[in-house]
């Protein structure tokens, strides 16, 4: 039987720094992943050009059942940390905006770092493996792979969440959690596009491809960022991030015009400009097929001078304050992330090792640690599979 230090299954973000790291350290590392290429979540990611950290990373852009786990993790290795790597192997990056970070030209080049810093660390990587079982012996955990049967001092979880199963993801984590006594949180899709049903579906619809600028606010939290009408829904930016706070049976209240009081606004108009039609006045605050749908759906037409008050205040309620309630999401399918996971108060925030199982460690995405949209996640992803690197 083969004897390694260290096991780790997922050759994720998490999973590879992991590898890199407990290499660096001269553990004899095997790295393994059930898909037949490495890092898919990572080529697809930001668009093909990965939003690979964040420069304002810090634990309040995390959402956890325990806020505190991330905090070790992200300041034993910060955003800076993974720059100086970016920079170190030359690949060109640039802040879109919001302190994201992106690749010039293509996340393959974040990769291909990856990889060739395991080599340097001797990590022996494997695809197209899959795990069939894992039981534990008085002191070293035995593995059943399709490439037989191996022996490991440590062995880390770091197979993310169920987001695209399409490209390899898998609820296996989460058992192997189950099966060494570990609690999980539920799961739900985040960073989602959410959906109607309702008549509210049939206004996206007519909206498709229609963006603005707008606040989005689900209970106690809020979004300023762009918001896109689909034909299932909205999405953007403002939506997926609020999408992780969102619960099913919640209401999301809409800002489609930020920047204007559009009650005074159209009240200035109707003195300033009473000739002007109201979805022209409407359509200098928000973009002029929105307006048109918002009077229209409101039945208001006519010049603005004669519009009434009631009315003037209808219009405004649905430019400032646009009362919405999702009948749900798109789900795992288009979901960037997995809200929940392993319960963290079971994992060691030091060092990512569970607090039930020696040797035993969950990094990146199969806990519950989620970031906000914006480069985040890797953050977390390179952050615990760091930490985990110096302990396995
Ligand atoms: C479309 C999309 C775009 C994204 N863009 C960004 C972005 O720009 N910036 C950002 O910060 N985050 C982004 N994310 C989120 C980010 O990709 C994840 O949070 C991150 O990849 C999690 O890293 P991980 O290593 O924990 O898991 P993953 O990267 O998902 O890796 C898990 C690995 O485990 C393997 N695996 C699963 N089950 C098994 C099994 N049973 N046996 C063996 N191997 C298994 C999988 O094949 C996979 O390779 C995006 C996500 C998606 C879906």
């Amino acid at each position: 039987m083969k004897q390694y230090d260290v096991v780790i299954v997922g050759a994720g973000a998490a999973g590879l720094m992991c590898a890199i790291e407990a290499g660096k350290r001269g553990r004899k590392v095997w790295l393994i992943d059930h898909s037949k290429k490495i890092g898919e979540k990572i080529r697809i990611s930001g668009g093909g050009r990965c939003n690979f950290t964040n420069i304002h990373a810090a634990p309040n852009a995390y959402l956890s059942q325990n806020p505190h786990l991330c905090k070790s993790a992200l300041s034993q290795y910060t955003q800076q940390d993974f720059i100086e790597m970016v920079e170190k192997h030359r690949i060109k990056y640039h802040e879109k905006k919001l302190g994201q970070l992106f690749c010039d030209v293509t996340a393959q080049d974040i990769i291909d770092m990856l990889l060739k810093e395991c080599e340097e660390a001797r990590v022996h990587i494997s695809k197209d493996t899959a795990v069939e079982d894992i039981t534990k012996d008085s002191e070293k955990y035995v593995l059943t792979t399709t490439q037989g049967m191996v022996k490991a001092e440590s062995l880390v979880i770091a197979t993310g969440g169920l987001s695209i199963p399409k490209i390899g993801a898998t609820k296996w984590g989460y058992t192997i959690a189950k099966q060494f006594g570990h609690d999980l949180v539920e799961t739900r899709a985040g960073l989602v596009p959410l959906t109607f049903t309702d008549e509210i579906l049939g206004f996206c619809k007519a909206l498709t491809g229609v963006s603005v600028d707008a606040v989005v606010t689900c209970g106690k939290t809020s979004f300023a960022e762009g918001m896109l009408f689909t034909h299932r829904g909205i999405s953007g930016p403002s939506i997926l991030q609020i999408s992780s706070y969102w619960k099913e049976g919640d209401s999301i209240t809409i800002n489609l015009a930020p920047h204007c009081d559009a009650k005074a606004y159209l009240t200035d108009k109707q003195k300033s400009q009473p000739k002007q039609e109201i979805h022209n006045s409407v359509a200098e605050i928000v973009p002029a097929r929105l307006a048109e749908l918002i009077c229209e759906q409101h039945n208001v037409k006519g010049r603005i001078a004669e519009i009434s008050r009631k009315n003037i205040e209808k219009l405004a309620t649905a430019i400032n304050n646009w009362q919405v309630k999702p009948n749900g999401s798109e789900g795992y399918r288009t979901a960037e992330v997995t809200l929940g996971g392993v319960n963290t108060n079971d994992i060691s925030s030091k060092t990512m090792e569970s607090k039930l199982q020696e040797n035993l460690f969950f990094i990146g995405e199969v806990a519950d640690v989620t970031g906000h949209l914006g480069g985040y996640n890797f953050q977390w992803a390179w952050s615990s599979g760091y930490v985990a690197g110096q302990y396995v």
